[in-house]
């Protein structure tokens, strides 16, 4: 049986396939595995190692890097202040600390397992490895993981624990894509994947590569991986891809994407990662039974917060938030909203072959929409844009007829402050996975903020990957209004940037700042007084810039929106900030002050 061999025998494939150059080798490789050492009746305990993002038969196993680090430590039995642990926890940094594999996680882990393990296997077969697994996943606290971890070092090598760990942070780095991975397995496998979202399936039902398998359609309980958009860069280019098309533009709704699998009271809540979001039927259930009016259906479409007292859709991010408030019985004026603006099955079939017209007209038969909790997103019957705006209530949908439709409702979606526009060709059928342009979405990044923010640089975040050990990211600062004639004497955080500039104009920036870098040590250590920043750990620099005086401004632009912040100091924060240009000749002093910024947004709100 597959189960019995042992993990050792995985690792060799891994640490093989990660050194092979081409993607031939790295595939044959993958062939001889599964030829030499696998029962097909039994694919897909192996399988599971390999493809570990795409495995949904064990929970999520609540263990990012940081809590990793921690529960290393601890599973080792290292003090936490000890040379190792901080190498752990500082795993992005480089000089003495992390090392030379700064950056990745994996394996600055194994160089530390390395002289606390022994070199020979413990012998552990892939059974054992995926029941400790299951146990690391379905126990409920830290002390618990730790345990298994220890478990897990005990009985094996520094070697095997390294893919322990890639595992458990789903991501192999071999060089090789999930589609090859498929492919070479059988060549209906990444089809099947798709409309069921089920590895166990996928590996129990083609075991041999000489059968080929029908086409199979999409099922209500099964997520499907949901059609995508590709991105262009203006009006003009998208209106050229589609043309001759009948076209329908929608506002891009800012939430979560989520499939609702209706099978009469039976409901699941799909995201794009296949897991089933059932907390948001607590705000949700009753209403997609009552306005969802058939018994079994599919929707696609977008989870949003409702904001009742403003009549509006709230800024994103607080889903999960109000889907908690309602279980809690908490009071809020914040609900959860479904926006559907697909429908793939109905009653008995799918409808995924139909065009998006023919859906569009089954999706008004099928769900009556509930302002503010349930609506629907369908073009207004070909009303034009003036009309719609005489009406004065926001319009999520419309046929465009023109390029200048689309350039319209672009500018009105960014001034309602909706991230952007989505295209669809309504004569198109939906495709599982499929970015190829039927969806086309428009987004408004880098418009300029109205006048350039110059902004200080305060602190600074090391990278990961290429950039592991250096920084490469950001934390910019707008200072508190100076007194007249005077210099500004403290800086609020303000925003976290680091795209923009390429790998010279960036590595000149660093390498500037570098010898006023001051390591920040947490949570012992104070941030310098000059600078007023917020306890929130998103925000928290890994190096602050020891004076201001000798910093850099630089010139941001962004995305027109600003977000209100809780994460920085200052009270708006951008939503897609970019580094623009380096402004050495500026002197740190004249950097954007506060009361400016506030102006600036508000008058961008025109409020
Ligand atoms: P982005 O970060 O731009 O959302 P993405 O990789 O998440 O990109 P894309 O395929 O590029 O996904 O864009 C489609 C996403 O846009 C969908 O997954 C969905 O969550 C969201 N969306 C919002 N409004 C719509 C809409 N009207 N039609 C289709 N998708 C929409």
């Amino acid at each position: 049986m597959t189960e019995q061999m042992k993990f050792s025998v995985v690792c060799s494939l891994f640490t093989w396939m990660q050194r092979s150059k081409s993607l031939a080798k790295k595939r044959s490789k993958f062939r001889k595995f599964l030829d030499t050492f696998c029962n097909p009746r039994d694919y897909f305990t192996a399988i599971r190692l390999v493809l570990p993002n795409l495995d949904r038969e064990r929970g999520t196993y609540g263990l990012k890097e940081s809590v990793l680090a921690t529960c290393l430590i601890d599973a080792l039995g290292m003090s936490r202040d000890s040379q190792d642990a901080l190498r752990l926890l500082n795993w992005r940094k480089g000089g003495t600390q992390a090392g030379a594999n700064a950056g990745n996680f994996s394996l600055v882990a194994a160089e530390v397992l390395q002289c606390r393990q022994g070199m020979a296997s413990g012998g552990l077969t892939i059974k054992d490895i995926n029941d400790l697994l299951d146990r690391l996943s379905s126990s409920e606290n830290r002390a618990e993981k730790t345990s298994v971890l220890s478990t897990l070092i005990n009985k094996t090598n520094a070697q095997e624990m390294k893919w322990i760990i890639m595992i458990i942070l789903k991501d192999l780095k071999l060089g090789i894509s999930e589609k090859s991975i498929f492919h070479e397995f059988h060549p209906d496998a990444e089809d099947l994947f798709n409309v069921t979202c089920d590895l166990k399936l996928v590996c129990e039902k083609l075991r041999d590569r000489t059968q080929r398998h029908n086409r199979q359609d999409i099922e209500i309980g099964k997520a499907v991986r949901p059609q995508l958009a590709m991105r262009v860069t203006d009006a003009t280019a998208a209106w050229k891809k589609l043309h001759g098309k009948e076209v329908v533009v929608e506002c891009k709704f800012d939430g979560d994407r989520i499939q609702i699998h209706k099978n009469l009271t039976e409901i699941h809540f799909f995201s794009r990662n296949f897991l089933d979001h059932s907390e948001y039927g607590h705000g949700m259930l009753d209403i997609i039974v009552q306005n969802v009016l058939v018994d079994r259906c599919i929707l696609d479409g977008e989870m949003l917060v409702w904001d009742t007292s403003l009549n509006r859709f709230a800024e994103f991010g607080s889903n999960q938030e109000i889907a908690k408030a309602v279980k809690d019985g908490l009071d809020s004026d914040r609900q959860l909203c479904y926006v559907a603006f697909d429908i793939l099955y109905v009653g008995d079939t799918s409808i995924i072959h139909q065009s998006l017209k023919e859906r569009h007209e089954l999706l008004q038969k099928v769900v009556k929409p509930l302002k503010g909790r349930l609506e629907i997103l369908v073009p207004n019957g070909g009303l034009d844009l003036n009309t719609h705006c005489l009406s004065g209530e926001p319009c999520w949908s419309l046929i465009a007829h023109n390029v200048d439709d689309v350039e319209r409702f672009f500018k009105e979606t960014i001034e309602n402050r909706d991230e952007g526009i989505v295209l669809k060709d309504l004569g198109s059928k939906w495709e599982p996975s499929d970015r190829t342009g039927k969806w086309l979405k428009l987004k408004p990044e880098y418009i300029r903020a109205g006048s350039d923010l110059d902004v200080l640089i305060i602190g600074g975040y090391y990278g990961s990957g290429r950039r592991g050990g250096e920084v490469a990211q950001f934390l910019v600062g707008i200072a508190e209004l100076p007194a007249p004639n005077t210099y500004p004497r403290r800086f609020l955080s303000f925003s976290r940037v680091g795209t923009g500039l390429s790998d010279d104009e960036l590595d000149a920036v660093v390498t500037k700042l570098k010898p006023y870098f001051r390591k920040y040590e947490y949570p012992r250590q104070q941030p310098p007084s000059f600078y007023q920043v917020t306890n929130n750990s998103k925000e928290r620099p890994d190096v602050w810039i020891d004076s201001p005086e000798k910093s850099i401004i630089l010139s941001i632009t962004s995305d027109i929106r600003t977000i209100r912040s809780e994460v920085f100091a200052a009270p708006y924060s951008l939503r897609f900030p970019r580094i623009d240009r380096v402004r050495y000749e500026k002197p740190w002093h004249e950097c954007l002050d506060v009361q400016s910024f506030v102006e600036l947004v508000h008058s961008s709100n025109g409020t």
